[in-house]
This record gives C-alpha cells, structure tokens and sequence, in this order.
C-alpha cells in the first residue's frame, strides 16, 4: 500500500509514531486499499490529543498503549493526560463557547453535515480503523460509521428545529416568551463498544445546540475519537469546539472528576457502566450539573406461542450476537414459551454454529470478534460455569479458545437465580428460560434494576401491544432484534440510565430553558 505524503510527513513525526504506523500499516496491508481518492487508513492514526484545534501530549510527557484485542499486538500510543491537562482543555472550551453560541444554527448544521460527509467518504478506511482497536468484524465497524455519521446528519437538521414558545398572557400588559439556549461546556465520556458512534450521538447533539465539548473516550479506543477530531477541523468546526482528552483508566478518574466538578463545565454525559454512572452522578452533585447516563442494560428476548419461530431466531443472532454480544442493548435472558421451546432452541442453536465464525475482525468471513480484554473472556467463563454448576444444559459454544475470544454459545435450563440471567453478560452467551403464561414472563422480564431494551416475538395484536406497553424498558423491538437508529431516541429506564441520546430530543439534553416575560405593554 503507497502511503500518501502528507501521511508520511505527520507519521515519522516521532520515533513512536514510526512505530505505530509500522505495525498499524502490516496489519493493514493484508486488506483492500483504499479507493481511488480516499484518505489510507493509516493518516488517521494521531499519537496525539486534540485540544483547542491542536495536535497535543500530555503535560508530563507520559503515554498509555493500544492494543489490537484481537492478536495482543500494541497498536501504538497516546497521551495519558491528567486532571491538569483536562483543566486546560475545559478552560479552551468555556472560551470558545463565547463564540460559539453566538453562531447561528444554519451556520452550525451546515459543518456537522460536512463533518457527517467526511464520514462518510471515509468510513472504508475508518472502518480499518475501528476494527484494529476494537475488534469488531469490519462490515459491523463499517455499520457503525453508518450509524455515526447518521447521528452528525441529524442534529445538522435539528440544529435548525429548536424553537422556543409565546405562551399566552393571564395579564394584559406582558408577552411570556420561552428562549432556548446552549447549556454551555459539556463534558463527555465514553466507551469502547462503539468507539464512533457513542461520540457523534455526543458531540453531534452539543455542538448542534451551540455547545463546546470536552471528551474522554475509553482507554481502549482512542484512535476512532482523534479520526473524528481531524475530520471536524476538516469539516471547518473552530478551534476549541472540539476537544479530546485521552487517558489511561489509571487516570480515568481523576479526568472525570475535573469534568464532573468543574464549574465550568455546566452538563455531564456519559455512556458507560452503571457503577460508574452511579459514581459520576454523585460526582456531579457538588455543581449541580445537568446529567446524562446511558447504562448497562439486561435485556429480556420472549418469543409466545403465536410468533414466527423462524423470525425469532434470526432477531436472536442480530440481538444476541452482533459486536460479539458487547453492546448496552444485547438480549440477556431469553423467555421462550413452553409450546415452542424445543423448536427454537434446536434452531437457535443449528444458527449458531452454521453461521457464527470467530476471527480476526479484519479477515474475511469473520462474524465475531475478539471480546475487548481478558477480564471480559473471565467474566463470561464464570458466567458458564455458575449456570452449568447450577444445572444448565450447553447447546453449542461454552469454552475460550484462547486470547480474547469465547465461543458463541447457547445454555438451556436456565434459571433468573444464575449469573447469566442476572447480570449483564456483555459476551456471546445466551441462556434460555422457558415460561408458561404472559403475566409471568412480564414480571420476570421487569424484575431487574434495569430497563435499557427489551424485545419480544407475537403475531397477536392485542399482546403486542399490551407486552410493549408493560415492559419497563426505554427501547422495545417488536418482532425485531436489531432497532437502533439515529433518528430514534436512545435511552434506559431505571438504573439504565437518565435523558435520551438521539432522535429530536437528543438535543434537549444540550439546552437550557429560558422564561422571558415583558411586562410593561
Ligand atoms: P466503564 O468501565 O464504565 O467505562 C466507560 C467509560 O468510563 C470509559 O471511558 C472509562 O475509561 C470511563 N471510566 C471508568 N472509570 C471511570 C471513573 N472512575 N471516572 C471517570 N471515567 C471513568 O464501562 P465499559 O466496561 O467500558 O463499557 C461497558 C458498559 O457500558 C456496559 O455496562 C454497557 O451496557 C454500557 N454501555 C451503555 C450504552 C448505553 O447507551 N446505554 C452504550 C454502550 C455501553 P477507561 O476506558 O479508561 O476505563
């Protein structure tokens, strides 16, 4: 692969740059080039943090590894920034909103749908990208730029639809007017499960409503977070609008304090697990910021009598499956009916072992990936052995087969008392229950502290919508197994989390309100 020369120029910076690319570029030159006209995979890989438009290291110098999860091999470095170096980045964002909020939201929409092109246009080699430090096949890192750059292309159009009110007067001489208008610095923290999107469903949103932004992305994925940041300078977004704070999980928290208690930064939103959403909102309760929480979930799959079984097990392979099991909205406890237990189970697992294959992201035919780190393969080998040592049954799958990968797998005999049922699997395993009546599985789907997804299987009208009404969930998929889409908000009930990402109301998160009454008429 011919390496452009303004990639070469920024990658021999350093000799750690000549590193990283070295082993970035072998991995890449197995697969396609890019086409004619697009930027190589390899010029979006930045050894450094984004902040106030600038390329930056961390003021101590120190840098963390990335690591390809799905060969071990380190990928590179990046800055390990700290509290001080966060506070730098919070001071160039509260400046920046100065002049930011006064641009109009035409002015706005017009370079989010630039940044959402660039995307586009580049979402081959980003996709490259993803895969080499997440793990995810490509053809699903290329989904998720899809899915990301939705995200820039929608709030390029909301920007433009917030509105306020003129509300009628009780008294004859005031007008009573509603503003709204940008909350201010946001600060943002984000996973690795999806290193693109959980961003732009971020950023997207708060640079759309005329906020800057701070943002931490996890420790495993930074490179998906800076491609970003180098499209948004090329996409024309200003300097200080947005920036990256990279960091180790060693510094993590310290990071998260600044942005959680700086009173500066006036809105807090993280994507993450629930202990550490439960920790950040105490955190944010010294500046009473505003909060937005997306959390784990424990989604329950319950297929009834009348649905089509055959339906039901392709939305379980997209629900259960897809990112190798690791997203927030994943099935976790599959409720099937008695009548219809054996056939979906015999099914569900034939699917399984035909169509699952497990490799390297970037190989071809690979439908699962590697799981991030090896305390997720020991979390899911435990989750396995408690529901076997408790009398579930293995279908398929059940074991590591070295690295970071664990089979696809299928238990049966499962019971809501077993680890898998209880807790948030975040891996390929599904355990299967099965139930007798509509008013037993509801209460078994909502006995959990979480209420993220949900999804069931019926061709009967009335349980459709009894079932999704009753589900104490913020997303239900009724007969579909994969529902996640830009222009639909996003977001858990109870200990799943706070507010929505996404949709029209994804940008409410991002504004204040504001009551104007003129009197005096
Ligand atoms: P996590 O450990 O909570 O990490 C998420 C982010 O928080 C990372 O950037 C992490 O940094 C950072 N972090 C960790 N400890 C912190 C602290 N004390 N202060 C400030 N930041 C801190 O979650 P994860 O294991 O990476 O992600 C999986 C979880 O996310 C699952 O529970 C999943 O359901 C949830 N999730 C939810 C949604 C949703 O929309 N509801 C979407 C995706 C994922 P480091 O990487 O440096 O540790």
């Amino acid at each position: 692969m011919k390496m452009p020369a303004f990639a070469a120029a920024k990658i021999f910076r350093s000799a750690s740059r000549h590193r990283l690319y070295s082993t970035f570029h072998k991995i890449m030159d197995n697969l396609a080039p890019p086409k004619a006209g697009a930027r190589a995979a390899s010029s979006f890989v930045f050894d450094k943090a984004f902040v106030n438009g600038e390329w930056v290291a961390a003021s101590s110098g120190k840098t963390f590894e990335v690591v390809n999860p799905a060969n071990g091999k380190v990928i590179g470095s990046v800055p390990d920034m700290d509290a001080a170096d966060t506070e730098k980045a919070v001071q160039v964002a509260y400046k920046a909103f100065q002049s930011w909020k006064e641009t109009t939201a035409k002015e706005r929409a017009a370079l989010l749908k630039r940044w959402g092109e660039l995307v586009h246009e580049n979402k081959e080699e980003l996709a490259k990208l993803l895969t080499s430090e997440m793990g995810k096949p490509l053809a699903e890192s290329v989904g998720e730029l899809n899915y990301g750059a939705g995200f820039l292309e929608l709030f390029a159009e909301e920007a433009k639809r917030v509105e306020g009110d003129i509300i009628q007067t009780p008294i004859k001489t005031r007008r009573l007017l509603v503003l709204k208008q940008p909350i201010g610095v946001s600060g943002m923290i984000t996973p690795w499960n999806f290193p693109n999107a959980m961003i732009t469903r971020k950023a997207g949103a708060a640079i759309a409503a005329g906020c800057t932004v701070v943002l931490k992305p996890a420790e495993d994925t930074p490179y998906s977070a800076l491609a970003l940041c180098d499209l948004a300078k090329q996409a024309g977004i200003p300097a200080g609008v947005l920036n990256v704070v990279t960091s180790s999980r060693d510094n993590a928290s310290q990071v998260g304090k600044v942005l959680c208690k700086s009173p500066l930064v006036t809105k807090l939103s993280f994507t993450g697990s629930t202990f550490v959403g439960k920790l950040l909102l105490e955190q944010c309760a010294s500046t009473v910021k505003k909060v937005s929480l997306e959390l784990g979930g424990n989604a329950p799959f319950i297929v009834f009598p009348s649905a089509d079984v055959d339906a039901a097990v392709l939305g379980a392979m997209g629900a259960k499956f897809r990112c190798s099991g690791q997203t927030c909205v994943c099935a976790n406890r599959f409720y099937i009916h008695e009548s219809i237990y054996d056939e979906f189970v015999q099914k569900f697992g034939a699917t399984v072992e035909k169509e699952l294959r497990m490799g390297d992201g970037t190989a071809p035919g690979t439908t699962q990936g590697p799981l991030i780190n090896k305390k997720a393969v020991e979390k899911i080998e435990a989750q396995v052995q408690d529901a076997v040592g408790k009398g579930a049954k293995i279908v398929c799958g059940g074991k590591s087969t070295g690295g970071n990968f664990f089979e696809p797998t299928v238990l049966t005999g499962v019971t809501d008392d077993m680890r898998c049922a209880k807790e948030e699997n975040f891996g390929p395993i599904a355990g299967v229950i099965k139930f007798k009546t509509e008013d037993e599985v509801v209460a078994l789907a909502n006995a959990t502290s979480s209420g993220l997804a949900g999804y069931f299987y019926s061709r009967d009208l009335g349980q459709i919508w009894r079932v999704a009404e009753r589900l104490e969930t913020g997303l239900v998929g009724v007969n579909e197994g994969v529902i996640s889409v830009p222009d639909a908000p996003f977001g858990g009930w109870k200990e799943s989390g706070l507010g929505r990402e996404g949709g029209r109301y994804g940008i409410d998160e991002y504004l204040e309100i504001k009551y104007v009454c003129m009197g005096g008429l």
